[in-house]
This record gives structure tokens, sequence and C-alpha cells, in this order.
């Protein structure tokens, strides 16, 4: 996806106009499910003392910086903070509420890039959420060179031009966003920055450490891929909607075995079989199996092309709650990840440290015991797909593709 930036709707709106205040308010919200505030209060809590003087760029009705200062751990009094921004649309209300936290909060009804121009050059940090994504490549090397010569630490939150955000752009009215903020929301994500963009404009030769990655989502798999599981990997036609919504449909149906339209129940000489109802539209009418290690690879590839971050082979060892997220310790590693949301899917097999993991225990006699063996040529009729009933067990097979049949018991 190429960067191209366009007009906002909020941009043209007069600060008192009732569908920029709605967009104010979406924007609050957007926010806070991001959690742009709780990313700049931890960078900045390194960097300031009492006393401090940040500039907020961008600074719109200036609730972002109020949460910043909310949240940092330990916060810093006396800090003189000049919220620029030229819609004037800082409120009273807002200036008190920073008083209460011993800060100074001045807002300046200005344009950013002139505001700069006779800006001092003592500041102890400056900060821009969802505001640099507005500029032009020249206008934002400008910026840039700007702010590199007034702070000591620059800190941007900023949306990450990728299909993942796009995605969820898009699905913005679904938390009740007005129609100015949903197409203000796409229109920043293509003009969102990815890889090492901003650093890229940052300018050169000034003796900064730069630092820009994504901020979630990330996926952290402990195993390398592709790898086997004991599972027969059979996909109900429940699940089509779903690879379709995922954009894997096609892919799905090139590289898994035949449709399975019949269940079939084999114990020693009996066999019994019945026709598989065929499943009612969207789902595809038949389930079909497919290799895990194909599958699962599929997936992961899936999540990397809709923007996530893939650590692999990280094996998450505990997860710490902090006051806007999670910190997740990798195992065996001196790295750490942090995210608002923490989605623990492990699987409940294997046993670990986490709190959502089965602790190790001692086995038993009437542990089961789960293997998986793949056959070539198998004469097993590519529809069917039996239960195999034996002494003290039971497992499946299914032709998965690739010649293939799998049992899993
Ligand atoms: C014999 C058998 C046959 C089955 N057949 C079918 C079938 O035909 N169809 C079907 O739908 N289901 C089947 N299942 C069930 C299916 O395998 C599971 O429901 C499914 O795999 C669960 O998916 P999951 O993503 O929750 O966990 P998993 O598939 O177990 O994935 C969990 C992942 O988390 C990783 N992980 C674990 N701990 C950590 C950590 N600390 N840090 C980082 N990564 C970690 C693991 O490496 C793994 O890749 C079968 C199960 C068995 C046992």
């Amino acid at each position: 996806m190429l960067r191209s930036i366009q007009p906002e709707a909020l941009d043209s709106l007069a600060a008192c106009d009732p569908r920029a205040q709605r967009s104010r308010r979406d924007l609050r919200l957007i926010n806070i499910l991001m959690g742009n505030a709780g990313s700049a209060a931890c960078a900045l809590a390194k960097e300031l003392g009492d006393g401090a003087g940040i500039a907020d760029l961008g600074a719109g009705d200036g609730t972002f910086m109020l949460r910043v200062a909310r949240q940092i751990r330990p916060r810093p009094v006396r800090v003189a903070l000049s919220l620029v921004d030229r819609a004037g649309a800082i409120s009273g209300e807002t200036t008190a509420r920073f008083r209460a936290l011993q800060w100074t909060a001045t807002p300046l009804a200005a344009d950013v890039i002139e505001w700069l121009h006779r800006a001092p050059a003592d500041f102890d940090a400056m900060t821009a959420n969802l505001f640099l994504h507005h500029f032009e490549p020249p206008a934002l090397r400008r910026l840039l060179s700007l702010v590199a010569e007034r702070t000591r630490v620059f800190i941007a939150c900023e949306p990450r031009r990728s299909h993942l955000a796009l995605a969820a752009s898009r699905a913005l009215w679904i938390i009740g966003c007005g129609p100015e903020t949903c197409e203000d929301a796409v229109i920043s994500v293509r003009a969102g920055f990815r890889d090492d963009e901003l650093s890229q404009a940052w300018p050169d030769g000034r003796g900064w450490e730069l630092k820009e990655g994504p901020r979630g989502p990330f996926v952290a798999e402990k195993s390398v891929f592709p790898r086997d599981k004991v599972c027969g990997g059979f996909l109900a036609a429940t699940s089509s909607p779903l690879l379709e919504e995922l954009g894997l449909g096609e892919l799905f149906a090139g590289c898994a075995g035949p449709e399975i339209r019949t269940v079939a129940l084999f114990a020693g000489s009996s066999q019994l079989a019945a026709q598989m109802p065929a499943a009612p539209a969207p789902c595809r009418p038949f389930g079909r199996a497919m290799r895990r290690e194909d599958f699962d690879a599929m997936l992961l590839a899936r999540a990397a092309h809709f923007g996530a971050t893939i650590y692999q082979p990280w094996s998450v060892g505990a997860v710490q709650k902090e006051h806007d997220g999670f910190r997740c310790l990798v195992r065996g590693a001196n790295q750490e990840l942090r995210a608002r949301l923490v989605i623990a899917a492990h699987g409940s097999w294997l046993p670990g440290s986490l709190a959502t993991q089965p602790r190790h225990g001692a086995a038993r006699p009437s542990d089961l015991i789960g293997f998986k063996t793949h056959f070539r040529g198998a004469a097993l009729p590519s529809h069917v797909m039996p239960l195999l009933a034996f002494p003290g067990g039971y497992g499946g097979l299914v032709n998965s593709g690739a010649s293939s049949a799998m049992a899993s018991s």
C-alpha cells in the first residue's frame, strides 16, 4: 500500500461545529482503544523530571496529553506544557484538570510549523499523537528537522499503514463512531507509516537514537514452523465463512483434501456409514481436512499479511499486568513485549508457567497418549471420514490432500 495523503474532514470543520465535536469525542474513544496515551506515558516517564518543559504538537482538544499526564508514573510536577494546535479547541476545563496535576498547560492556537520556527530550543520533550501522518514528505522532513533542533526527546504515535489497520478503521462504525470519523480513519491509515519511514524522514547526523516500530498486534509462537500437530486437521463446513473472511477460502480449497460427504464408524470388522448433511449457505456444503503443518503456517502468514509482527520461536513465560496493559516476558531471552490485550492462545494441552496453562503433574496410569500417522497411497475412499474404535482408544482417518491420509488417535 503506497502512502497517500488526503484532506481529513475534521481539519476543515470549525471547532464549534457539532460534527467536529462528535469527531473529537470519537477520537478520544479511538485513542483509548489504541492505548497511545499509555505508550507515550511509559516512554515519557523515563525522560521527565519535576519542572520539565513539554510541547504537544497537534494537541487537538488536549485530552490526549491529559491522559498521558495522568498515567505517567512517577508523575513529575511543575511541568510546563504547551498544547499547540491551530484549531484552538482546548477548553478551560481541560487546562484546569492539568492544574490539578500541578501541570501548567498553555493552549497555543497556531500552525505547528510556524510555531516551531519561533519556539525556544530547550524543550525536554515533544510529543505528537496521530498528527505527523497529515504531512507530505517535504513538510514532514521540515517539521522533524525543527523538532530535532528544539527538544531532547520526541515521541510520536501514528497510524500504521497496514491491511489490518485499514480493516479496523473500516469497522469503527461498530463502536458508534460518526461518518466523519469513519471516513477520516481510513484516510489516516492510508497516510500512515510503516517500516522505518519516520526515521528516514528524521534529519541526519545529530546524534539521535531512533526507535521506530509497530506497537502490536504481535504473535509469539514458541515452535518453529512448519510443524505438525496431533490433530486430524478436519475443518467442518461451518468454518468456511471465517476462512473466506480471512481471504483464505481459495488457498484452503487448493491445499485441503476432498470434501467429506460420508462419516463412518469402523470397529473390528464392522463398518457403519452415513451421509453427511450439506451445510446451509454461506457455508461451503462440506468440510475438508488440511495438514496442520500447512494450515497453521497459512494462518500465521495471513496474520503477518494483516500487519501482525511475528516473534518465532519465542516462548512467553510470564504475563504481568501493568496499569494500562500487560508485559509479556519471553522465556530464555532478555526480551519483553507490551500489549493492551493478551490472548493466551497456547492450546489447552501443554503444561507451562502461564496462569492460563495447566501445571506439570506426575504421570498417572489413566493418562492418554496421542499420536498421528501419515499414510501414502491409502485405500480409504476419498470422501469418507471414519472413526476407528479399538480396545483402549479411538482415532480418526481422513484424506488431507497431497495423496495422504492422516490418522490421529
Ligand atoms: C487426536 C486429536 C485429533 C484432533 N482432530 C481435530 C480435527 O480433526 N479437527 C479439529 O477442528 N480439531 C481437532 N482436534 C482439536 C484441535 O487440535 C485443537 O482444538 C486445536 O489445535 C486448538 O487450537 P489452539 O490454537 O487453541 O491451540 P494449538 O493448536 O495447540 O496451538 C497453540 C500454539 O501455541 C504455542 N504455544 C504454547 N505455549 C506457548 C508459549 N508459552 N509461548 C508461545 N507459544 C506457545 C504452541 O507451540 C502452539 O503452536 C484434535 C485434537 C486431537 C488431540
